[in-house]
């Protein structure tokens, strides 16, 4: 008898999984019901352009960018890696291409392309999308297997129908509001990794970091960063006695925030003094909330101890969980759509039993 699987969300995961499961065995019937529109959350990725995964190979280096989650990804992206996904997006067409920084985009630079090339290969595959919010299980009890892939927060209630714990939910990824405010548009690069002004505050891949490694303490939190090398600015307004004191330090930070954080700006090198030198060692910001703005990941979801290696449940041999809706985040940077893409494969390759 042809086996019946039903996959509940629409998103990258259910998506993703629906395809291998498709590339394995043509035979399996397939349902993807999605409440919204298919691969919706896709469009905004990336800022349009979808980092659709992170070009490092080795297993446990990548798993690293997961502050929840790392552990139980080994064994996910030893048998599903970055490789094999853009192995696979490119015998459907989508063709892709890795940036200096390591992360990785589709070379039409299109969040949307990519949802219509995946689209499209669902609907080759004849997997049918059902317009319809699933809110039990009940209503799939004629499908073989049940694939919940329905991303963070809203999915929940559906996992805790299912008997399974839920580690609350905290938004991660995301700027902060500050209590200092600086001229928006100002960068700065710390250790790779660019934190930008903006008008509540800051934000940036160094803030999106940090709000990830600390998305369960508190506010207020308090950020301190280096700002410039203190050695190498004593130096310099020595060897440079005569220019001011805000022109040699617009050497090592932005103008705009040189201008804003020294105070005797056209003072002449030779008598700047010793504390105004150790004031620019770092930055302080006092940070009031979150800011909603930027690529928020929900940390926290289905309890991981509660899901086997192949992603399905250990309460319910029939039901998967996949993408968000785990207890896994990472980074900004193609992160957790390659927590997707893995576990998608993951479950799929479970579901076609080899
Ligand atoms: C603005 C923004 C930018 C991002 N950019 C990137 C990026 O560039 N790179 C990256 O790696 N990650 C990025 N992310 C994160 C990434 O988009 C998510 O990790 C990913 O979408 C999660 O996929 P998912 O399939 O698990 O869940 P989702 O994408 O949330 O999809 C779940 C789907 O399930 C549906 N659903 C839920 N419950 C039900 C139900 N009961 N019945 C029927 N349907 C249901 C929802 O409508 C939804 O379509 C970004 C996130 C945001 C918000």
């Amino acid at each position: 008898m042809t086996k019946r699987i039903a996959i509940i969300g629409g998103g990258p995961s259910g998506v993703y999984c629906a395809l291998q499961i498709k590339k394995n065995n043509k035979d399996i019937d397939v349902t993807i019901f999605e409440k919204n529109k298919a691969l919706k959350t896709l469009l905004a990725t990336g800022g349009g352009r979808c980092n659709l995964s992170y070009a490092e190979y080795d297993v446990k280096e990548l798993a690293k960018n997961y502050p929840r989650g790392e552990k139980f990804l080994y064994s996910i992206f030893y048998n599903h890696s970055v490789s094999d996904t853009l192995e696979y997006l490119k015998s459907i067409g989508i063709e892709t291409y890795i940036q200096q920084d390591k992360r990785i985009f589709p070379k039409s630079n299109s969040a949307r392309d990519m949802r219509e090339k995946l689209l499209g290969e669902l609907e080759r595959n004849n997997v049918k999308i059902i317009k319809e919010e699933i809110l039990s299980l009940k209503n799939l009890s004629n499908f073989d297997k049940i694939v919940a892939a329905i991303g963070g927060h809203s999915g929940y209630e559906l996992a805790k129908q299912m008997g399974h714990t839920i580690t609350t939910p905290a938004p991660s990824l995301h700027g902060y509001i500050t209590k200092e405010k600086y001229p928006s548009g100002i960068t700065l690069n710390i250790n790779g990794d660019n934190l930008l002004f903006t008008h509540e505050g800051i934000s940036g891949p160094y803030v999106y970091k940090h709000s990830s490694l600390n998305a369960y303490s508190k506010y207020p939190r308090f950020l301190e960063i280096s700002l410039l090398d203190t050695e190498k600015l004593k130096e310099k307004l020595k060897t440079h006695s005569q220019k001011s004191f805000g022109n040699t330090v617009s050497d090592f930070i932005p103008r705009n925030l040189a201008k804003v954080l020294v105070k005797n700006f056209d003072k002449q090198g030779a008598h700047v003094t010793k504390e105004e030198i150790e004031n620019l060692k770092t930055l302080s910001f006092n940070i009031i909330s979150a800011d909603n703005k930027g690529e928020i990941v929900t940390a926290g979801g289905v309890n991981l101890k509660e899901i086997d290696k192949n992603c399905k449940s250990k309460l319910n041999k029939n039901v998967y969980f996949i993408g968000e809706v785990l207890d896994i985040d990472g980074f900004t940077g193609g992160f957790n759509l390659q927590n997707c893409w893995s576990c998608g494969y993951a479950a799929a390759k479970d579901i076609c039993g080899n």
